[in-house]
């Protein structure tokens, strides 16, 4: 069976599917001066759990594969004018770095830092996030050459991670709010998100989700949250406008070409959500 059947009639603008070379991604649709799209599970050159276009090299795989798979990523979504990606040690927090550095060997150290979210102004900088799972945000601040990636689990949802990437965005780079895209990639969805009781208990001190419908579901077999629609919540609260918060809506752990944390029991790959504008002469 064609794995892009079971889900191309749900892709709308400004989502489209790219996997003409290298890794399958999910392309964004924005100006010609940006790259930005989440990368999918077919198109690359990992095997078995990691099979095939792994993006981490902290999940057990072949070193070599992934910096393949990551090279095919740039040739291709990258168009060969990013030198390299640059990606952080997600902690599963609410901290925001600032990349305003293009030296390679310098950008190559962030791996080692603890944050959950990476901003930059620089051009030429890719910026990427880790998921299989979680949601993977893209922020783009039209007014200014200023980007964002944001990974946000449950944990970092809590700590409202996405609005201290906006209010980052904001401080230190004078986006306008109101004019600010979001764009939330694929993770896992309240079809599936089984959670306990506690989780639900934090979320309830939220006073921000009081008459927000469907954020949490009680079914028979337990708790189910929906990450999108609390996201939704925060950003809008935080001055985002509504006509500007995009989703991809399709559910990591529902469909098989996408990298599914729980479905594939801890031992899997991850997908990439990755932005960065280039350089104009
Ligand atoms: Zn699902």
């Amino acid at each position: 069976m064609n794995w892009k059947n079971g889900f191309k009639s749900k892709l709308k603008y400004p989502f489209s599917l790219d996997n003409q070379s290298g890794p399958a991604y999910l392309k964004v649709a924005t100006l010609p001066t940006l790259a930005a799209g989440f990368t999918l599970r077919p198109g690359g050159f990992s095997c078995g759990h990691f099979a095939s276009a792994n993006m981490s090299y902290l999940v057990g795989d072949q070193d070599e594969m992934v910096a393949r798979n990551r090279r095919a990523l740039l040739q291709s979504a990258g168009e060969n004018v990013f030198p390299s990606l640059v990606t952080v040690r997600q902690v599963h927090g609410n901290r925001c770095l600032t990349v305003t550095d293009r030296d390679p060997e310098k950008l190559a150290q962030l791996a080692q830092i603890g944050a959950d979210a990476l901003l930059t102004n620089q051009p030429g900088v890719l910026l990427g996030v880790l998921t299989a799972d979680c949601l993977p945000l893209i922020m783009i601040g039209r007014n200014r050459r200023a980007v964002a990636v944001v990974h946000v689990g449950w944990r970092g949802l809590e700590q409202s991670i996405g609005v201290v990437a906006v209010t980052e965005l904001v401080r230190r780079f004078a986006v306008a709010v109101e004019t600010l895209q979001v764009y939330a990639g694929p993770a896992i969805g309240s079809c599936c998100f089984q959670v306990g009781s506690e989780v639900v208990d934090r979320f309830r001190r939220h006073s921000i989700l009081d008459g927000v419908d469907g954020w949490c579901q009680e079914r028979p077999s337990g708790y189910y949250i929906d990450l999108l629609s609390i996201q939704r919540a925060q950003l809008l609260a935080a001055g985002v406008a509504k006509e500007n918060f995009h989703v991809v809506d399709i559910c990591t752990h529902c469909h098989d070409f996408c990298f599914s944390y729980r479905r594939d029991h801890a031992i899997t790959g991850r997908q990439l959500a990755f932005v960065g504008f280039k350089e104009t002469t």
